[in-house]
C-alpha cells in the first residue's frame, strides 16, 4: 500500500470535522489526566477513540485497564492502540503479507525446479567433459561407437526407403506409360494404326457437336478388293491396306482424321471443312494418289499392280446426326461403285 493510501485509510478513521473532533479531544484529555496517562500519539488516538463512544469493547478494556493498573502499561496502549485502532490496516498488511509469502513461495517452487533441471544438466555436462578431458576413459570410445551405430542404422533406414520410393515411382512410371500404350491401342486399328472404328464415331460425334464449324464426311472403299485378295493372298492385301492408310494420314489438311471404318473401308472426317465442293476435291485427289499407288513384290520390287478406290463424301447438315451423315456418306460410295467405281460421288 502507498503512503497516500495508508494515510487515507488513517483519515477514514477519524471522519469528524475540526469542531467535532475538538469536542471530542475536550472530552478525552481530562480522562488521560484523571488517570495519569502520558501525552503521546498512541493514548491521544485511543482515548479520542473513547470518548466517540463507537467501540463499546474498546471502552470495557479502557476501563478494566485504568481500574486495574495504576497509570496505563505501555504493553496494554500498543496491543489496544493495534486491535482497535489499526485493526483494519493490520488485516490489510497481513492478508498482503499472505500474497507475498505465496508469491515467493510459488517462485521460489519454480526456481527450485529450475535449479534442479539445470544441476541434471551441468552434471551430465559435467561428465561429458569429464569424458572428452580424460581420453583414456573407457567408456568413450563405447559411447561414440554407439552413437555413430546409431547414425549408420538412420542413414541405412533412410537409404532404404528412399531406394523404396525410387523403385515405386520407376514402376508407377512404367504402368502410367504401359497405360498409355494401352489407352491409345484401344482406339487405333491394329494393322494400319489409323483411329479404329470406336474411336470414330467418338470423333464423329464431338465434331458434329460442334456447331460453330462445318463437318464434311469422305467414305472410300477399295474397289474388286476380294479379287486382288484371291489373286495375291491376304499378306499382300494387308500390305496394300497399310500403303493406302499411309496415303490418307500423308494428304490429310489441317483438322482432318483418317480412320479404318472396316474391312476394306476407310474414312476421313473434315473439321472446319469450309463446303462440300472442297471437300470433293480432297477426295478427288486421295482418289488420284491411291490410283496411283505401285503395288510391289517383295523379294525383287517388280510392280505387280495398282489399285482404285471409290468415294462417298457428304457435308454435314446443321444439326446433323452421325448415322444420318454416315447413311449420306455411304450412299454416295454405292452411287460411285454402281457408276463405274473409282470415282467420287457426293
Ligand atoms: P467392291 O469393289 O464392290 O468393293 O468389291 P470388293 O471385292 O472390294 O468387296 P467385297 O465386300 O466383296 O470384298 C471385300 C474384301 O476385302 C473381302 C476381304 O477378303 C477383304 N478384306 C477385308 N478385310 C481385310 C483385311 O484385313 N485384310 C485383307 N487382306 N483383306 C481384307
Ligand atoms: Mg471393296
Ligand atoms: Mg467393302
Amino acid at each position: 500500500m502507498s503512503q497516500i493510501e495508508t494515510r487515507a485509510t488513517a483519515l477514514a478513521l477519524y471522519p469528524e470535522d475540526s469542531r467535532e473532533a475538538a469536542a471530542l479531544l475536550k472530552q478525552a484529555v481530562p480522562l488521560m489526566v484523571k488517570h495519569n496517562i502520558a501525552p503521546n500519539p498512541v493514548h491521544y488516538a485511543l482515548w479520542y477513540t473513547y470518548s466517540k463512544g463507537e467501540d463499546s469493547e474498546l471502552n470495557r478494556h479502557l476501563d478494566r485497564v485504568v481500574r486495574d493498573f495504576d497509570g496505563f502499561p505501555p504493553e496494554s496502549a500498543t496491543r489496544l492502540f493495534r486491535d482497535y485502532i489499526i485493526r483494519d490496516e493490520l488485516e490489510e498488511a497481513r492478508a498482503g503479507q499472505q500474497q507475498a509469502i505465496n508469491l515467493v513461495d510459488d517462485m521460489h517452487r519454480d526456481v527450485s525446479r529450475s535449479v534442479e533441471g539445470s544441476l541434471d544438466f551441468q552434471s551430465s555436462l559435467g561428465r561429458c567433459i569429464e569424458m572428452l578431458e580424460a581420453p583414456a576413459n573407457e567408456r568413450l570410445p563405447d559411447i561414440l561407437s554407439e552413437l555413430q551405430h546409431s547414425t549408420q542404422l538412420m542413414q541405412t533406414q533412410q537409404e532404404r526407403f528412399l531406394s523404396q520410393l525410387s523403385s515405386a515411382q520407376n514402376e508407377i512410371k512404367s504402368l502410367r506409360s504401359k497405360l498409355e500404350r494401352a489407352q491409345l491401342a484401344a482406339t487405333l486399328d491394329g494393322l494400319t494404326e489409323l483411329l479404329n472404328r470406336s474411336a470414330f464415331t467418338r470423333l464423329l460425334e464431338q465434331a458434329l457437336g460442334n456447331r460453330a464449324q462445318g463437318v464434311a464426311l469422305v467414305m472410300l472403299d477399295i474397289d474388286h478388293f476380294k479379287q486382288f485378295n484371291d489373286q495375291y493372298g491376304h499378306p499382300l492385301g494387308d500390305r496394300v491396306l497399310k500403303h493406302v492408310a499411309q496415303v490418307l494420314r500423308g494428304a490429310l489438311p489441317a483438322h482432318a482424321t483418317a480412320a479404318r471404318y472396316g474391312g476394306e473401308e476407310f474414312c476421313v472426317i473434315l473439321e472446319h471443312c469450309a463446303d462440300l465442293e472442297s471437300a470433293v476435291v480432297f477426295a478427288e485427289q486421295l482418289r488420284m494418289k491411291v490410283q496411283s499407288l505401285r503395288i510391289k513384290a517383295r523379294g525383287d520390287g517388280k510392280v505387280l499392280d495398282t489399285i482404285t478406290a471409290s468415294f462417298g463424301v457428304a457435308f454435314a447438315h446443321p444439326g446433323e446426326q452421325p448415322d444420318n451423315l454416315l447413311t449420306r456418306a455411304d450412299d454416295a460410295l454405292y452411287q460411285a461403285k454402281r457408276t463405274g467405281r473409282n470415282r467420287v460421288h457426293c
